[in-house]
């Protein structure tokens, strides 16, 4: 499909395209396995030699067909589905990265990916070193090391709604010869190209707005195919030197630009295996049909719901990049000029205590797990995804003891803040 289409066209129109007497909607391909004429014609799969699907452990046709659609979305060269988020995040570092190798991170990043870096990729030998996003280049210089092999940081950051600097995190990145990774979440590609701003790699927990309804858990990984691996050849051998368990490919010689897709999914994929159900690909592309028209309604209620709170006498503080006197509404301007997502962070008067208790009054809003959903939602993050963090990683992450991280949906902006409302007057 043409790169000149609207995003709200990409969304219904890419990825699968049915040819003569096809179905019009994309198939779940519910096979664990493909079949094949010959033992040599499977042969060359295994080789790298024949482009096909033979496991469902490393590719599925329904998951390309929708990973190909968040491909187009992002404007990106390649793309791959995962299990979740959180796998997302892990092979797209760990694509890179090996034992003795060192990753700088934004400190605003979410819980999980936080505690990913920091204590699970720490044990594979992978060090991380986290940075205020806030901080000048000149002080973000001082965390890169000979080491370093890439930099990571959220487009909107969860829940502390930090806007990243893109443009200076690339800069960072790029003067060191290494790439810059962007989780895109919150802000999804409708509101934020990440790409267009100079990041190489994009991720997604495509269990948000991407899905939407609370369905599936998921992730995706697209590749810009700007970042040029060989350059820098020497920091980035898995990708540049011959691998063994392909009798020797290079996947930048054999691949091109879609070396380091290719890579993570016929090596990452292959030995680690967090490939999506196909059933759940499926999911994934019916909510993204409607990822354009849903974020425009989660902006605008976001919008509203902010400013009621802005203005409301038990609430203590509100940070939303759409309010003109959110710290981050310059960034927002710049990066997110279409609006940032539906998520708020405030907090009450009344502390941790008041924030529990106007939590437990919500007839509307439900207390879950979730966040970036067409239902509105609320959580306390420091008593639950931010539970391991200490009061030092908290307070760096952006997380107040009584922040309360509101998900606004999609619902009758009047309703949301009429249950806010109610709650906030029972929980005096
Ligand atoms: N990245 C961000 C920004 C998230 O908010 C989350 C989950 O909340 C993840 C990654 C992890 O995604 P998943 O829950 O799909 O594993």
């Amino acid at each position: 499909m043409s790169k000149t289409y609207a995003r709200e066209t990409i969304c219904i129109q890419s990825g699968w395209k049915p040819k003569k007497g096809e179905p019009r909607i994309l198939p779940v391909y519910q096979s664990t396995t493909f079949k094949y004429e010959t033992s040599a014609q499977m042969g060359e799969l295994f080789d790298l030699q024949a482009s096909g699907y033979f496991y469902s452990r490393l590719q599925n046709p329904t998951n390309d067909c929708v990973a190909a659609k968040i491909c187009e979305l992002e404007g990106g060269v390649a793309a791959m589905l995962t299990s979740s988020g959180q796998a997302a995040n892990y092979y797209a570092i760990f694509n890179i990265c090996e034992a003795g190798d060192h990753v700088v991170a934004s400190s605003t990043i979410y819980g999980g990916t936080f505690n990913l870096l920091l204590v699970t990729m720490k044990k594979m030998g992978i060090d991380c070193t986290v940075v205020d996003p806030d901080a000048s280049l000149e002080e973000l210089r001082k965390a890169m090391q000979s080491n370093t092999k890439c930099v990571f940081g959220e487009t909107i950051a969860n829940p502390a709604l930090v806007v990243l600097d893109i443009e200076k995190f690339a800069a960072l990145a790029h003067e060191h010869g290494v790439p810059l990774i962007v989780d895109n979440t919150f802000a999804t590609p409708i509101n934020c190209r990440p790409f267009e701003w100079g990041a190489d790699i994009v991720t997604h927990s495509t269990t948000k707005y991407m899905d939407g309804h609370a369905m599936t858990v998921g992730g995706a990984i697209v590749d810009s195919g700007n970042f040029d691996w060989e350059k820098y050849r020497d920091k980035f051998p898995g990708l540049c030197t011959p691998d063994a368990s392909y009798h020797g490919v290079t996947y930048t010689q054999s691949f091109g630009k879609g070396a380091y897709i290719t890579k993570a999914t016929v090596q990452l994929m292959r030995d680690l295996g967090s490939i999506q159900a196909p059933q759940n690909a499926f999911l994934l592309n019916i909510g993204l049909e409607t990822l354009a028209l849903r974020m425009e309604r989660h902006c605008q209620n976001g919008q509203k719901v902010a400013e009621f709170l802005a203005g409301h006498s038990k609430v203590a503080w509100v940070k939303y990049p759409g309010l003109t006197s959110d710290k981050y509404y310059e960034l927002g301007q710049k990066y997110l000029p279409d609006g940032s997502c539906g998520v708020i962070s405030f907090g009450l008067k009344g502390g941790r205590e008041a924030a529990e208790r106007m939590m437990n009054e919500l007839q509307l809003a439900s207390i879950v797990t979730h966040v970036a959903d067409a239902r509105t939602c609320v959580l306390h993050p420091a008593s639950t995804t931010h539970r391991q963090m200490t009061e030092e990683q908290l307070k760096e992450a952006g997380v107040a003891p009584e922040m309360i991280r509101l998900s606004v949906g999609i619902e009758h902006a009047d309703d949301i803040i009429a249950d806010l409302d109610q709650a906030m007057t029972k929980a005096e």
